[in-house]
């Protein structure tokens, strides 16, 4: 397995729960490294342009809204199979398909506000990555 980078973000349900180190801790447990972080607010014209590839789905401005909502909690992880292995801790999108012992299934209410994000594939990962990270503020180890 390759070594990978992966975007993950923890969403304004997950901050305002005071969750984000119980979060970080299981993708810690699992091998994944966070090799770069930080907190922020998302302005709507940020969020939109995030979410782009979601412009025409009618869920489209109740997520736009939600991201906004409040602080998040963005990250880089790294570690062998990255994408699939933060998509496997995540869970299914709706919470209540998501497995037993999931982020999801344990910290997120709804499919809207579901407490994380992680890119979905390596090309997704290195767009989002850039997205919120210059090179020089990944730090590898
Ligand atoms: N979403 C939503 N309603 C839906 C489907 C998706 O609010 O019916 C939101 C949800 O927050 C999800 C995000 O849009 O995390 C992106 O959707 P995607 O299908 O890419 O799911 P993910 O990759 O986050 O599991």
């Amino acid at each position: 397995m390759a070594l990978e980078r992966t975007l993950s973000i923890i969403k304004p349900d997950a901050v305002a729960k005071n969750v984000i180190g119980q979060i970080i801790t299981r993708f810690e447990n699992a091998g994944l490294k966070v090799v770069a972080a930080r907190m922020l607010q998302l302005s709507r014209a940020d969020a939109e342009r995030f979410y782009a590839v979601h412009a025409a789905r009618p869920f489209f401005k109740d997520l736009v809204d939600f991201m906004v909502s409040g602080p998040v909690f963005v990250q880089v992880l790294e570690g062998e199979g990255a994408i699939q292995k933060n998509r496997d801790l995540m869970g299914a999108t709706d919470p209540k398909k998501a497995e037993k012992g999931t982020i999801r299934a344990d910290f997120a209410d709804s499919i809207d506000a579901n407490a994380v994000h992680g890119s979905d594939a390596a090309e997704t990962a290195k767009v989002e990555i850039a997205f919120f990270f210059p090179e020089l503020s990944i730090h590898t180890r």
